[in-house]
């Protein structure tokens, strides 16, 4: 038996010798040589982000939809995202963010038209510049241009209410190239209930979501749970027979209250399914100090405007306005974010947390460090300086994400 274990462990290291580089402590660099480390790993993985409402920021903007866009295929003076700064980051493929308002799901129809139109426009951004962007409809879809050295625009639409009344439209949408559906966003919907909402209209998924997300499944579209009511959430995870997304949400332990985020049972049932959590950077879903802070800077400035019988839209306030807030927000630091994946690591492991950043959608409230993609190394040398690993940080990035992508394909390739 002795002889046999020492055979065991020589065995080892010649394996060891001839496959292992030798371990990196990162812990032990100086913060500089830890940073570019980071870079590197940035630009060598695959990284995906859950979330990125650069549709909705073209819309907001005045694009026409399918026949304008904003080109981002250079610095754009404003916004979280563009080509050259997600090169500068290592971003390769943000799920382009379909969205769809509430106000929408008044008007019969609204919402599948404006979800046609935002998949169009995103399309158009690929078919303008063929030599930077890319559509990307599967993980290999993303392999495949980061081989190239293309941006993915994979897409998701943020808001079921672009289903309409009508479950065939999950399958038109899966045509379309949607690869996840956020079941509500602020208001419940004909699917089911929002963590914004308080009306409670189902008390969780509706009769009409429990066959939305079964058809999901068939079809292989991502459940994605950011935006659910906590009894939402627990339904769509008893009903989904593969594992779910929750594609920009961070945890309620650092926002007590904030329903938006998820609370540690709802971490341990979502990795008991299998399901990552992507979390999100905005400052009031990663610190509650911030949302306190930011509503008091946002009291003064309306008090100023109302002493200096100033208007929203002058010049004069605009300009005091911008200096003040920068002054005053009580921005959240990287650090922050970093806090967030320690704790779902700490909670369930490392295979069920991923990046989310809700880039483009969540105005000048980003954290000191993260402001916008060109500095996701700035998170992974903080998470190197904790003594996570190349492979944590590769997990985190896409390994995380493609495993339940994959196995959502696999279900429905089996469902046909
Ligand atoms: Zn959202």
């Amino acid at each position: 038996m002795k002889k046999y274990l020492s055979l065991i462990a020589l065995a080892g290291m010649i394996f060891s010798c001839e496959t292992k580089s030798p371990q990196i402590d990162y812990t032990q660099l100086s913060d500089a040589k830890r940073l570019e480390i980071a870079k590197e790993i940035a630009q060598s993985t695959i990284m995906v982000d859950g979330h990125v409402d650069l549709p909705y920021r073209m819309k907001v903007g005045g694009f026409t939809l399918q026949r304008e866009i904003l080109d981002v295929s250079v610095r754009t003076p404003d916004g979280n995202f563009d080509y050259p700064r997600s090169k500068e980051g290592g971003l390769d493929a943000p799920f382009m963010s379909i969205y769809i308002p509430a106000g929408n799901q008044a008007i019969p129809g609204a919402s599948k038209a404006l979800a046609d139109s935002l998949i169009l426009m995103t399309e158009r951004l690929a078919s303008t510049f063929p030599d930077k962007f890319a559509m990307a409809y599967s993980p290999a879809d993303i392999e495949a241009n980061f081989a190239k050295g293309l941006i993915s625009l994979p897409m998701g639409m943020e808001n079921g209410a672009g289903i309409e009344d009508d479950l065939a439209n999950v399958e038109y949408f899966h045509k379309r190239g949607i690869r996840y559906i956020t079941l509500t966003h602020g208001k419940d919907n004909l699917i089911g209930d929002a963590s914004y909402d308080t009306t409670g209209t189902h008390g969780g998924l509706s009769e009409f979501g429990e066959k939305v997300v079964a058809e999901m499944n068939r079809v292989g579209i991502m459940v994605d749970l950011s935006h659910v009511s906590d009894y939402t959430f627990r339904d769509a995870l008893a009903i989904t027979q593969v594992p779910v997304i929750a594609s920009h949400s961070s945890v309620r332990k650092f926002t007590p209250g904030f329903e938006r985020n998820m609370s540690d049972e709802l971490i341990q049932a979502m990795a008991k399914n299998g399901g990552v959590m992507m979390i999100n950077f905005g400052g009031s879903f990663i610190d509650s100090a911030y949302a306190a802070g930011s509503a008091k800077v946002r009291e003064h400035l309306v008090n100023y405007m109302a002493e200096n019988n100033l208007s929203r839209s002058d010049s004069a306030f605009r300009a005091y306005a911008e200096a003040y807030a920068a002054a005053n927000n009580p921005f959240p630091t990287v650090q922050r974010v970093a806090d967030h994946i320690d704790h779902v690591r700490n909670l369930v492991g490392i295979d069920y947390v991923g990046l989310g950043s809700d880039f483009d959608g969540v105005g000048d409230s980003l954290p000191t460090g993260l402001k916008d993609v060109s500095m996701f190394p700035n998170l992974i040398a903080e998470l190197l300086k904790r003594g996570y690993s190349k492979e944590d940080i590769e997990k985190i990035c896409y390994k995380n994400i493609f495993r339940v992508w994959k196995a959502v394909e696999e279900y429905a390739a089996n469902s046909k």
